[in-house]
């Protein structure tokens, strides 16, 4: 059986302990180590980096699973959290308690937002916010016919939009949807991926292109009945399910002008790609184009508490204060004060360090490594990406772009020789399917605190652990 030495990422024996480094047999109780793999174990985190117990300095590349933006132990938002915590109301039912930090927050997060979004809907979770976004969208029509034939979401394929049964029901990720379709949400129907890698055809423009992409969604409204549709879902930069997939210029654009030709709403997913991520506090301010949803997480509080939030435009807003004047909704872990408390801080820093800048620097700097360490090699088929958001993607063919088998966990073993104390740096593997055709890919999505020094290492073990790895697999 396997011997899994904290540190190392060998294959996992579920069925039996793991063996610690001194021989001494240890039982997992938390599900997920027990079913996968035993992980090493961190104690403490400062900036770029993580320590674990035996010993280890990880560089964190990935940030989580692009979470800790400000990278770990940021004083100031410890402190905040510590402040919180002291008042003796780290928790509030948002439901009938008022809150001046979260009340702080929201105003923050409007001001972000060019006065194109009008108010927040707080939440623990990212598929928590797509839950409250997808009921929000409906409700935006009920609230003027309750026979409202409003009944679907177009959504897309190679999407990943959260794990609950209605937020993985939005998702088009294939592997993650596969044992619960029977119970998945239902009345969600998908449209291609934009992927300019895998489908962009010979001579096609930008504008040709988003111009086809737009005519899937529009024969998507047509073929349901453009009276059905509720609302059209994306992610403006796609990020587990494909690795980094940014939209082409112009797709924003012409989808949302789709929608609104229907009458229709766009939402669209920043769980990922926002807040920074790409270079601009909303990935969608790169092309100036508004939903009329948004959800919003993982950088928000930057990993020091569970927090996400839906970001709602006027109109919305309107029809419902118009309306029954309710969102019937809610649920015990959302609006509370520490939750803000991080949240805001996070956002003040984002902000009074201009971090922004620093996001869009050090993301063209990387592109540049990346591209000069890698775009030549045989089987790197894209690098792509914005902002500190970088998705490699492997193929066994560059020519033909023909994936590797799935079996032999190109992603995986790229992600863990990276971890092997060999080189003690995080990538995040992937795999996504687009048109069919399964890929393999890691993502790297720093803090956006990495100077240029960080950069030159991460690209430089990000090399050396590829090249590594497809020379094993070539004597495989
Ligand atoms: N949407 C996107 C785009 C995501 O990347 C994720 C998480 N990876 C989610 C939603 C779900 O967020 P959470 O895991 O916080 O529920």
């Amino acid at each position: 059986s396997a011997v899994t030495e904290p540190g190392s990422r060998d294959p996992p024996d579920s069925k039996s302990p793991a063996i610690t480094k001194d021989g001494q047999k240890r039982t997992i109780y938390h599900l997920d180590r027990h079913l996968h793999k035993d992980f090493p174990v961190v104690v403490s985190g400062k900036g770029n980096h993580l320590f674990t117990k035996d010993g280890r300095t990880i560089f964190d590349t990935t940030s989580g699973a692009a979470v800790s933006c400000l990278g770990h132990g940021n004083e100031r938002v410890i402190n905040a959290v510590h402040k919180q915590m002291t008042t003796g109301i780290p928790y509030l039912a948002s439901s009938y308690w008022g809150s001046e930090i979260v009340d702080d927050l929201c105003k923050e997060l409007i001001n972000g937002t060019d006065g194109k979004m009008a108010k927040v809907y707080l939440t623990g979770s990212g598929s928590e916010a797509m839950e409250a976004s997808a009921k929000l969208a409906r409700q935006y029509f009920y609230e003027n016919d309750k026979q409202t034939p409003r009944v679907n979401f177009i959504a897309r394929e190679g999407s990943y939009h959260g794990n609950t049964i209605g937020a993985l029901g939005i998702s088009g990720h294939v592997a993650r949807r596969a044992p619960y379709l029977p119970f998945l949400m239902p009345n969600v129907h998908h449209i291609p991926a934009c992927n300019a890698y895998r489908q962009r055809k010979e001579g096609e423009t930008d504008e040709s292109f988003v111009a086809r992409k737009a005519l899937e969604l529009e024969e998507k409204f047509l073929e349901l009945g453009p009276e059905t549709v509720i609302a059209f879902i994306a992610e403006p930069v796609v990020g587990a399910a494909l690795g980094c997939v940014p939209y082409v210029p112009g797709y924003l654009r012409v989808m949302r002008d789709v929608c609104h030709k229907y009458g229709a709403l766009l939402i669209l997913d920043e769980v990922m790609c926002g807040m920074g991520r790409t270079g601009t506090l909303h990935a969608w301010q790169g092309e100036g184009v508004a939903p009329d949803l948004q959800t919003i997480g993982k950088g928000l509080g930057g990993g020091y508490q569970p927090i996400a939030a839906v970001l709602i435009s006027e109109k919305v807003v309107n029809r419902l204060s118009d309306g029954s004047g309710q969102f019937v909704h809610g649920q015990t872990y959302q609006g509370m004060p520490v939750q803000a408390a991080a949240a805001l801080e996070v956002q003040t820093i984002l902000r009074e360090e201009n971090l922004m800048q620093n996001v869009a620097t050090q993301g063209a700097y990387l592109e540049k490594r990346l591209k000069s360490l890698l775009a030549d090699h045989p089987h790197v088929g894209d690098i792509r990406g914005k902002g500190l958001f970088w998705g490699l993607e492997f193929v066994r063919d560059k020519k033909t772009k023909e994936p590797f088998d799935p079996k032999l966990g190109v992603a995986q073993r790229v992600s863990d020789l990276a971890l092997s104390p060999l080189y003690n740096m995080t990538l995040y593997p992937g795999g996504g399917t687009v048109d069919g055709v399964s890929g393999d890919h890691v993502i790297l999505a720093p803090s956006y605190i990495v100077t240029k020094d960080d950069i030159d290492y991460i690209a430089k073990v990000t090399s050396d652990v590829v090249h590594q790895v497809f020379q094993e697999i070539g004597s495989l």
